[in-house]
């Protein structure tokens, strides 16, 4: 029998995700009288863990999907995926763009050596693109100076017929935490894309979700927005759960007990005996360690559900192994259930930050060892 721990993807979650996001999109637009924008399904890093294949399942409802890597592209095309594709960093040397070619790929243009790539290129289509503007993030994109011509040069791609479209994006480097500097970088944007044609974007979840930002993006054409990380539950807001957002945990990771001990007080438990036990007490040890992706600097007191109830993890994480107080679960023997994120369980966010990380580090990180199963 395989190491009892698995983790569970819940399609009808990432759908319950998805249209969560698209009300909150809708309530917004009509108290600005607007229309909806279009949504880009963020499905970057295997689908923050999730796999392809049920995000394609999970958000057959969203206008698009966008990602980095082009063979997860290619792997959403062979899933029968018809709707557009979005490449977040766009292509990365002139052999890419046979494959952008070929599967119909939307591509980010965020330096100029892209531009440079593609006006040697020989296509069967024209491409669609996003010319994207460095608004403070500091990470991808032309800066104020250099957009102007970068847009140029993306229309001029459009009149050889190597662009179909040449469209504007950004991303806001503190939309989670920080409404005046993402209110300034919106203005930048604004003023440099307003009277430029094509299509917008803007918004990661954080943006999406904060009502009435992405309604101050002045443009004519259409827009879309880029929610990722609240799609699969997780909140992107450091002081806000994902229940409180009307969200579902899409991922569950659960494992097993796998041993029971009584221990007396002042015994100590695990590596460093960095906790010990100030009365008698049982603890049961958990078949989950850091090499299945749980964080090794989650410490004594994150939250873990044994049998249903919610205890807390005691000691140093190992390998392969994590002790918990059953004080509270008397009747938890080998075999009880454990889950350590998703449903019956803590949030992932509430055991991302007991470890000082975000829920986004640990779904990607869930390790290929830990096997997976699928529900509807
Ligand atoms: C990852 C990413 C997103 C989605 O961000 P979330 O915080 O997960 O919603 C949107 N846009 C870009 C460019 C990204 O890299």
């Amino acid at each position: 029998m395989p190491r009892p721990i698995s983790a569970t993807i819940s399609v009808s979650s990432l759908s319950h995700n998805l249209q969560r996001v698209a009300n909150g999109l809708q309530q917004s637009c009509n108290a600005a009288k607007s229309v909806r924008p279009n949504i880009w399904a963020v499905i970057k890093a295997n689908a923050y863990g999730h796999g392809i294949e049920q995000a394609v399942h999970g958000f057959a409802q969203a206008d698009g999907l966008a990602m980095l890597d082009l063979d997860e592209a290619v792997r959403c095309r062979q899933l029968g995926w018809t709707k557009p594709i979005l490449l977040l960093e766009g292509f990365f040397e002139p052999a890419d763009i046979a494959v952008l070619d070929e599967y119909r790929l939307t591509i980010s243009l965020h330096c100029q050596e892209q531009l440079d790539m593609l006006d040697q290129a020989r296509l069967a289509r024209p491409l669609d693109a996003f010319v994207k503007l460095n608004v403070g993030m500091n990470r991808l994109g032309f800066s104020e100076q250099a957009f102007p011509d970068a847009y140029r040069h993306a229309r001029q791609l459009q009149q050889q017929g190597i662009l179909a479209s040449a469209g504007k994006m950004s991303h806001f480097a503190r939309a989670d935490d920080d409404p005046v500097t993402t209110a300034e970088q919106l203005q930048v944007f604004n003023r440099l894309t307003q009277s430029l044609p094509g299509p917008s974007s803007v918004c990661n979840s954080a943006a999406s979700l904060t009502p009435g930002l992405w309604t101050n993006v002045t443009c004519d054409g259409e827009q879309w927005v880029r929610p990722g990380i609240c799609l699969y539950g997780s909140s992107p807001f450091e002081d806000r759960l994902p229940d409180a957002l009307g969200l579902r945990p899409a991922m569950t990771l659960a494992a097993q007990l796998i041993s029971v001990r009584d221990i007396p007080r002042g015994a100590g438990v695990g590596y460093g005996h960095v906790f010990t036990a100030s009365d008698a007490m049982r603890i049961g040890i958990v078949a989950c360690g850091y090499a299945d992706g749980y964080p090794r600097h989650a410490g004594t007191g994150t939250p873990i559900c044994v049998d249903g109830v919610r205890t807390r993890l005691v000691g140093r994480v190992s390998m392969d192994m994590l002790a918990v107080d059953l004080t509270s679960v008397p009747q938890a023997r080998v075999g009880s259930s454990v889950v350590l994120w998703g449903d019956g369980g803590p949030s992932v966010d509430e055991v991302a930050q007991a470890a000082g990380t975000i829920g986004y580090e640990l779904l990607c990180a869930v390790a290929p060892r830990v096997s997976r199963a699928t529900v509807a």
